[in-house]
């Protein structure tokens, strides 16, 4: 069989998960939308099932595909509802809602309900994607207070820029919130990954962790509350061809790469097809019979070449990790112009292997 293949390690997302409830003191929801960013996420939510407060997924599909496989914890539709239709799906599963927008607060207040909903009412605290404007924001909470249909409501906003610790605009983002939410008096919940590692002065009763549990840094720059995440995923396959070339032969699609003295040239059973990302660069840093080495020339759909002139264990068969523990995706990511969140979810093709 095709050595391609990721190994999902199940203690590792347990004890990122931990390490973001100890971070925060709060009560947090493990954000497993996108098939938790490609890990899979009934498997994730099984795993955790022992721990988790909660889980949030992005819409009702997946929350359904959860509660079917018999996930019994709290689970948020981060997007709502798209349609005032789900929202009997959404009393029947037992979801719980955000609302992010006016007219959903209006869907709730007219809609017939077999039992109250939770709402998380989402703020636009600065961010500029979704949320109710400040100015409208108390009149959607007592709206729904007053509605009937709502058993409680949880004051909600996410940030633009906690990646980024020197920037003011989250700062700018909780104060707007909390000036906002004077007098309301219901539970808060603000942070991502970022926020969770890197803000811990913002008020919270519940965190949302995403990127964090998966063991990537959201951040650019090394943190020490980063440092403590253990990745869950390891992408791996195996050499299955390797060639000696002399001095100025190219390799790949385009010749994009020339050797530059005589080269061993291991070919690799993994390609964009498998997720990994076409635009990492020569260079990019790959580890093959347990040494660091580069990728060399383009990626293929189905193949990629590393370079194996100085690692002269490395042979046919040789196993090769292109992200996990010692290839951090963070960096693949960064050298490919794209972040690791988008290297999770892309990942296709590739049978997953799940470790306790
Ligand atoms: C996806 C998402 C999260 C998780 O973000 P991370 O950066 O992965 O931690 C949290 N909150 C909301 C509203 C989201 O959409």
């Amino acid at each position: 069989m095709r050595p391609a293949r990721a190994v999902i390690d199940l203690q590792a997302l347990r004890d990122n998960y931990r390490l973001a409830q100890e971070l925060t003191g709060a009560r947090a929801l493990a954000v497993i939308k996108a098939d938790a960013y490609g890990h899979g996420a009934v498997r994730c939510a099984n795993a955790l099932a022992e721990v988790a407060d909660g889980f949030a997924v992005a819409c009702i599909e997946e929350a359904l595909e959860l509660r079917e496989a018999g996930i019994q914890a709290p689970i948020l539709l981060l997007e709502g509802f798209f349609e005032a239709a789900e929202l009997a799906l959404i009393v029947e599963h037992n979801l719980w809602c955000v609302a992010h927008s006016l007219w959903q607060v209006e869907a709730i207040e007219q809609a017939r309900l077999a039992a109250p909903l939770t709402v998380w009412l989402k703020m636009d605290s600065g961010m500029h994607r979704v949320g109710v404007h400040p100015a409208d924001y108390a009149q959607a909470y007592q709206r729904l207070l007053a509605s009937g249909k709502v058993a409680k409501v949880v004051l909600m906003s996410h940030f633009s820029s906690a990646d980024e610790l020197d920037n003011p605009r989250s700062s700018e983002q909780v104060a707007q919130f909390t000036s906002t939410c004077q007098g309301l008096s219901a539970e808060v919940s603000l942070r991502n990954s970022p926020a969770v590692l890197g803000w811990p002065q913002v008020p919270s009763d519940w965190v949302r962790p995403g990127i964090m549990l998966y063991g990537a840094s959201p951040f650019e720059q090394p943190h020490p509350q980063a440092e403590r995440l253990q990745p869950v995923m390891t992408l791996e396959s195996r050499v299955i061809s390797v060639r000696e070339l002399p001095a100025g032969e190219p390799v790949g699609y385009g010749q994009k790469f020339m050797t530059d003295r005589p080269m061993r040239i291991g070919v690799v059973a993994m390609g964009y097809a498998d997720g990994y990302p076409r635009h990492a660069p020569t260079g990019t840093p790959v580890m093959v019979a347990g040494k660091r080495s580069r990728l060399v020339g383009r990626v293929s759909m189905d193949m990629l070449c590393i370079d194996l002139t100085d690692v002269p264990e490395a042979n046919l068969g040789s196993p090769v990790e292109l992200w996990g523990q010692n290839v951090l995706a963070s960096d693949v990511a960064s050298l490919a112009q794209s972040i690791p969140y988008q290297l999770f979810c892309n990942l296709k093709r590739v049978p997953r292997h799940y470790t306790e």
